[in-house]
């Protein structure tokens, strides 16, 4: 199995520390909002990963944080007036409903940075021992970047081009730096926002640390795969390698994946740009199949532009692997009992091509666009091979072998369709319901109910025997 390693610029054989195990940090959300599908990108990403080592037998230990501490959800908790806890505890729940939707599996570990205080203070004690660390006066813990002389291997950068070229985030106590290039462990606190006591000040950890101690308690000193978007190679994963290896003398990572940025007109989608749809925006209009399925339509490494029409494709192209899991589903339904037959057996011989090709694209640092295709051959291949006449036995055989390639991208063939009885008493409450508003004089509540069924592809029509609806 051959991964990309962003350090060494190169593919490399996948060879585990310990046999059969897979040790995995992916860096998580920091929750201060809904997440928007450029976000969705490294988790449909990292957990597909994860799912192809499950599929080839090893056992993964996968670890994504939570950043519940930071800037950005103090300001939202100070503009709603609770506690930051609030905030993040809504967002993760939030974004935990999102993984759900679209198929991404838990984390082995979920650990949030507030619940780690004690392991930050404790390798920032370590790295201030070891002089990789400094106090400054006001109490700001900073990280001594020329003390670690392989700072820069990651992101492949010069350390006085870097000096060069700093544009340091601005921080308290910034004058007190030894160097421009030093990075803050902790800091001391401001008015109005949390704090924990530790022997420097009271005060919070700096966005870096958290990782670093998270990895080591979660997977041990030296992990497999460390993951996330290729925003993270610099400063935030540079900073963690630093950070961890000069407190635990060890090598901290294997394998460094990164995704590529999931853009809008070519710009990276991003919340300080505001060119985002979060994923509840999106599901709300599609099946999140569709986006899990768009997110893999591209290898991971390469940028995907999302359009409207390419999601419209991905629509299409999903409905089609549906389709034929359904066409399974009804020909076995009918299909009489007994044994495989000869020919169905040479035939089920040519059908395990395709998982072999899907094996050799997945083993090809998970080219998913490749896996994807070797699907669809399959598909073409069951439409072909398939008829009344099939045996259930094989019918069952071909099914497995679809849906278990499927289940490895994390793509659900055999959802059944809703109910339709379900669908139109659903739909018949909702014109009650909007009929009642519009009683009540509360037009905007009834154009929302309107709205809401339209964004479903139900269009209301009101007649003179009363309201009537019809699917787009
Ligand atoms: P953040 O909450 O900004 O720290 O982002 C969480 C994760 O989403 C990180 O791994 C980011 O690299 C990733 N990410 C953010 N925006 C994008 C994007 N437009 N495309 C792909 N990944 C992204
Ligand atoms: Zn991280």
């Amino acid at each position: 199995m051959q991964i990309y390693n962003t350090e060494t610029k190169r593919l490399e054989e996948f060879v585990p520390i310990t046999p059969g195990e897979v040790k995995m940090y992916v860096c998580g959300p920091t929750v201060y909002n809904l997440i928007h599908i450029g976000n969705a990108r490294p988790m449909i990403v990292f957990d597909t990963v994860r799912r192809y080592f499950e599929y080839k037998g090893y056992k993964v230990n996968y670890v994504s944080n939570f950043t519940d501490v930071d800037d950005k959800i103090i300001k939202k908790a100070n503009e709603e007036g609770v506690d930051s806890a609030v905030i993040s505890e809504r967002y993760i729940e939030e974004c935990k409903k999102d993984m759900q939707s679209l198929n991404v599996k838990p984390a082995t570990t979920h650990p949030k940075a507030t619940e780690e205080i004690g392991g930050m203070i404790d390798m920032i004690s370590t790295l201030i021992e070891k002089k990789h660390a400094y106090v400054a006066e006001d109490g700001t813990v900073y990280f001594r970047t020329r003390s670690f002389a392989p700072y820069g291997k990651l992101s492949h950068k010069n350390l006085d081009d870097l000096q060069f070229n700093m544009r340091g985030i601005r921080v308290a106590g910034e004058d007190q730096k030894e160097d421009p290039l030093d990075f803050v462990l902790w800091k001391p606190k401001k008015e109005g926002e949390p704090y924990w006591d530790c022997p420097w000040c009271k005060g919070r950890p700096g966005w870096h640390i958290e990782c670093s101690v998270m990895s080591r308690r979660y997977l041990g000193d030296t992990i497999d795969i460390h993951a996330g978007g290729e925003d993270l190679i610099f400063p935030h994963h540079e900073n963690e390698i630093a950070q961890s290896e000069a407190a635990n003398d060890k090598p901290f990572v294997h394998y460094w994946m990164h995704n590529a940025f999931l853009n809008i007109d070519n710009r990276k989608m991003s919340k300080s740009l505001g060119n985002f749809f979060t994923v509840r925006e999106v599901i709300e209009k599609y099946d999140p199949q569709i986006l899990r399925y768009l997110m893999l339509s591209a290898h991971y490494r390469s940028p995907l532009n999302f359009s409207r029409e390419l999601m419209e494709s991905a629509k299409s192209s999903y409905e089609r692997m549906v389709n034929c899991a359904g066409n399974l589903d009804f020909l076995i339904g009918s299909a009489s009992a007994g044994d495989i037959r000869e020919e169905e057996k040479e035939l089920l011989a040519a059908a395990d091509a395709f998982r072999g090709k899907f094996e050799e694209a997945m083993d090809d640092d998970f080219n998913t666009a490749d896996a994807i295709s070797s699907v669809f051959d399959l598909v073409r291949w069951i439409n072909q091979n398939v008829n009344e006449s099939s045996s259930r036995a094989f019918l069952e055989e071909v099914r497995h072998e679809l849906l278990e390639l499927a289940d490895v991208l994390g793509l659900i063939l055999d959802r059944k369709p809703e109910v339709e009885e379900d669908e139109a008493s659903y739909i018949e409450a909702k014109i009650e319901e909007r009929q009642a508003a519009r009683k009540a004089r509360d037009f905007a509540k009834a154009d929302a109910i309107r709205d809401e069924l339209k964004a479903k592809g139900i269009i209301l029509e009101d007649t003179k025997e009363g309201v009537k609806w019809k699917k787009q």
